[in-house]
């Protein structure tokens, strides 16, 4: 929950703006000043304070306590034109909270915590458990200093600017280490722990157990990706209780995909009890790996515990169709996740800026695209973070289906929409898109034409607005005038066409015209054309698809 507090009429008119955006994350504070901030500070995870930064600093200074637990503070100006994020910049997540609150009130984020500042990875941000002297080695980073990365567990982790050797280390590992001095010990979730137990046995036991066979094969609790056990004792008490505790959820899976698995130590008691002859071992066998601790006993429960296998990380992200404020929120965080970029060199360039230092990126020109995936994928199976990225949406006739057709479930891989070229232009003609509509390619260099003319006479027929991509390069240009003819065959020659060059870009230019005029000449590959149907208007300049309403009331009143 997000706390607001604010003094004057300013502060309280922002105050409801932003509570009116987000009701359910924000509680608006009422009363006296220093009363509401000493509340909020007790019972919020975050705090936003329409208040001078000098007040607030009077206010919070004695209710602090450590940066892990304390609230994150956000301080909005009496001009609502700075959100200053003032304490919990990381940990208590004002840096973010600051950079929604500017966004959404129009003031410029102030943040001063220096990893941000230069868009370096703040290593408390990466999402993983993280020890040791993270300002002192944060600095280094900073500072240009000599890092040492020795990664003793292969994990998908984002770029991490580091040197081969330094006086500074991050350690990647699941060992129970202490960070030594001048040290940071990343902690990725590679240890699965299978359990097993009686009914009724207790979440103390079940925890004990844990807890002792990670302390003597000397690893860490603090690596658990999650308790594992049979989907017959998902509802397991002393088993659910464990897997709270350690903050960890808990995977079940079917007996007989565990009776499956083939286990150093299987007995016959829990084949008659829950139908397959392990629990321990083979639900945290299930997803492969290493058997670092086979399974052990006490009175009423069993564990055992497993390394999984590093699995890679492939994003395959859409940026949109040029504009930087059409890139959406969530590419921009896939690019800062990764550590290994793949795409074309005219997309890489639109995005360079926005890539942490240190990442790795393999451009190459027009075409290669087999190979572009290729590279994606087998640097996702190493185990890397890997972004692959095409323009518009990367499953529209770009890199996402020659990347999935290589891939194997052996990585994880996440898809992030981007605008397409058709809705960008739709935007900018009108709303030529109100009905049924297609999009057809018209290059003919993996397509035989005469499929491509099918289904174009196929649109025509079914009367949908049609959006042409590729339409005309320099070495294809009959098979616009021929696509065109054949919608022509069922449209009227006034039919809105719509032609958008280079949308969101630069030197961006759209045309509203009528299928008898339309000028090939004027189209290239930086185009698309969008085609009406046949209730498709030119109303005041823009391109109108009637979503057809009236005429589904009129059939369902029949
Ligand atoms: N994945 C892309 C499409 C790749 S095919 C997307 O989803 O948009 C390449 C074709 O897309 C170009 O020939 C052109 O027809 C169209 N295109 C891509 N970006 C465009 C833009 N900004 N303006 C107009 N057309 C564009």
């Amino acid at each position: 929950m997000i706390g607001l507090i604010s003094a004057t009429a300013a502060g309280a008119a922002a105050r409801d703006r932003l509570a009116a955006a987000w009701p359910d994350r924000t509680r608006v504070y009422e009363g006296a000043v220093a009363d509401a901030v000493r509340a909020a500070f007790a019972e919020c995870e975050q705090l936003v304070c329409f208040l001078a930064t000098g007040a607030v600093v009077r206010l919070v200074a004695p209710l602090l306590g450590d940066k892990a637990s304390d609230p994150g503070v956000v301080c909005v100006d009496e001009g609502g034109r700075f959100a200053v994020s003032l304490v919990g910049g990381h940990g208590g997540g004002a840096n973010e909270l600051a950079r929604e609150v500017g966004a959404l009130l129009g003031a410029e984020p102030v943040v001063t915590t220096a990893t941000d500042s230069v868009g370096l990875a703040g290593l408390d941000t990466l999402g993983l458990p993280v020890e040791g002297d993270v300002a002192a080695v944060s600095r280094a980073l900073l500072d240009g200093e000599p890092v040492a990365l020795r990664a003793e567990s292969a994990w998908p982790l984002p770029a991490l600017p580091v040197a081969a050797d330094g006086s500074y280390t991050v350690r990647v590992t699941d060992r129970a280490v202490e960070p030594a001095a001048r040290e940071v010990v990343l902690r990725p979730p590679t240890l699965v722990v299978g359990v097993g137990a009686s009914r009724g046995a207790p979440a103390d036991e079940v925890l004990a157990l844990i807890e002792g066979a990670l302390r003597e094969a000397g690893l860490s609790a603090r690596n658990i990706a999650h308790l594992a056990t049979v989907d017959a004792k998902a509802g397991e008490a002393g088993i659910v209780a464990a897997a709270e505790r350690l903050g960890v959820p808990l995977v079940t899976h079917p007996s007989e995909r565990l009776a499956a698995v083939e286990v150093p130590n299987p007995s016959d008691a829990p084949l008659a009890a829950v139908g397959t002859p392990s629990v321990a071992e083979a639900s945290a066998l299930v997803g492969g790996g290493e058997l670092l601790v086979p399974k052990r006993k006490s009175a009423m429960a069993t564990c055992a515990v497993v390394r999984r296998p590093a699995r890679g990380r492939l994003a395959v992200v859409g940026l949109g169709p040029g504009a930087r404020d059409l890139l959406t929120p969530r590419a921009e965080a896939e690019l800062r996740r990764a550590s290994v970029l793949v795409g074309l060199d005219q997309y890489v360039d639109q995005i360079r800026d926005l890539l942490r230092p240190g990442t790795r990126v393999l451009e190459s020109g027009l075409g290669a695209e087999e190979e572009r995936a290729r590279t994606a994928v087998e640097e996702a199976r190493k185990g890397r973070a890997v972004a692959l990225i095409g323009s518009g949406d990367a499953g529209v006739y770009a890199m996402a289906s020659p990347a999935l057709a290589e891939a194997g479930d052996d990585i994880d891989v996440v898809g992030v929409p981007g605008v397409t070229a058709a809705l960008a232009a739709g935007a900018i003609l009108g709303a030529p898109l109100g009905h049924d509509h297609v999009s057809i390619s018209l290059s003919d260099l993996h397509t035989p034409w005469e499929v491509i003319e099918r289904r174009v006479r196929a649109a025509a027929e079914a009367d949908i607005v049609v959006t042409f991509y590729n339409p005309r390069s320099r070495g294809r240009d009959w098979q616009l005038p021929k696509a065109l003819a054949v919608l022509a065959g069922h449209r009227a020659p006034t039919t809105p066409v719509g032609v958008v060059r280079n949308a969101s870009r630069p030197d961006e230019s759209s045309r509203l015209t009528t299928l008898a005029e339309l000028d090939p000449a004027t189209v290239d590959m930086m185009t698309v054309v969008t085609v009406g149907n046949t209730a498709t208007r030119a109303i005041a300049g823009r391109m109108v698809t009637p979503r057809g309403y009236r005429w589904q009331e009129q059939e369902e009143a029949r």
